[in-house]
C-alpha cells in the first residue's frame, strides 16, 4: 500500500534531502527529491503526487509562494518544513493551503509520523483506482449546502463547487458531524489528525477564520460555525443525512 503513494520532496539542502529520500523509500514510499522550486514546478506538472514535504527556505523561490501556486492547482497534500521559529510563517503556511508542518531540526520518527497521518486522510493513492458512484456517497445537507464525505466535495446553495484544502474540509466533517454541540480546540485538532500540535496552536482559529471567509455570507458575524469563547466551535445548522 505504501509504495503507491509518490512524494515529492523539495529541500536544497543535500544532507537532509538525502535523509528524508532514504527515511521515506525505507517506508516503502515511491519518492522523487527536487533542488529547486523550478524542477519541482515541472514535476508537479508531469506527477500526480500525494504529498510534498516543502522546504519554505529555498534558493530560487519562497517556499510560501510555492505552497500558494501548488494548493491553487491541486489537493495534493503538503507539510512545510520550516527552519524558521516563528509562527507567523505557520500561520502564513496554513493560511497558503499546507496542511502541516514540521520545524527543523526535527526527529525522524515525527516526520514519518506526519507523513503517515497526512497520507491516510488521502484516499486512496492517486496512482490507484478511486471508487466512485453512488456507493459509499455520503451527503450532508444544511442551508442549502450540500457536503458529499465520500467525494470530499463542497456544494453551496447556487450549485457553485467551493474549493476546500483538505485540512479544512476534515475539520468541517467533524463539525457536521457534532453538529449542534461545541467541540474543544483539542477535539478538533484530534479530528484533523494533528495530535503533534501544542496546547497554543492557532491552526483550527486559522482553519475556521478560512473556512469561515468561503462560507458564511458575513465572515464577522458568522451563523454557521459558532465561537464558543475560551473554548471551541460549534456547527449551528440543522444537518440531514441521506
Ligand atoms: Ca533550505
Amino acid at each position: 500500500m505504501a509504495r503507491d503513494y509518490h512524494i515529492l520532496i523539495l529541500e536544497d539542502e543535500p544532507a537532509t534531502r538525502a535523509m528524508l529520500v532514504s527515511l521515506l523509500e525505507a517506508e516503502g514510499y515511491r519518492v522523487t527529491a527536487a533542488e529547486y522550486a523550478a524542477q519541482a514546478h515541472e514535476l508537479v506538472a508531469h506527477y500526480s503526487f500525494d504529498l510534498i514535504l516543502l522546504d519554505l527556505n529555498l534558493p530560487d523561490e519562497d517556499g510560501l509562494y510555492i505552497a500558494r501556486e501548488v494548493r491553487a492547482k491541486s489537493d495534493v497534500g503538503i507539510i512545510m518544513l520550516t527552519s524558521r521559529k516563528e509562527d507567523i510563517d505557520r500561520v502564513v503556511g496554513l493560511e497558503m493551503g499546507a496542511d502541516d508542518y514540521v520545524t527543523k531540526p526535527f526527529f525522524p520518527r515525527e516526520l514519518v509520523a506526519r507523513v503517515k497521518n497526512l497520507l491516510r486522510r488521502l484516499s486512496p493513492p492517486r496512482g490507484g483506482r478511486r471508487a466512485e458512484g453512488a456507493a459509499g456517497r455520503d451527503l450532508r445537507r444544511f442551508d442549502g449546502w450540500e457536503m458529499d464525505l465520500a467525494k470530499r466535495s463542497l456544494v453551496d446553495s447556487a450549485g457553485r463547487e467551493v474549493n476546500l484544502t483538505r485540512a479544512e474540509f476534515d475539520l468541517l466533517t467533524a463539525l457536521v458531524n457534532s453538529a449542534g454541540r461545541v467541540l474543544s480546540r483539542d477535539q478538533l485538532l484530534d479530528a484533523i489528525g494533528s495530535q503533534f500540535w501544542t496546547p497554543v496552536d492557532r491552526t483550527i482559529d486559522v482553519l475556521v477564520s478560512r473556512l469561515r471567509r468561503k462560507m458564511e455570507a458575513d465572515p464577522k458575524s458568522p451563523t454557521i460555525i459558532l465561537t464558543s469563547h475560551g473554548y471551541g466551535y460549534k456547527f449551528a445548522p440543522t444537518v440531514s443525512t441521506e
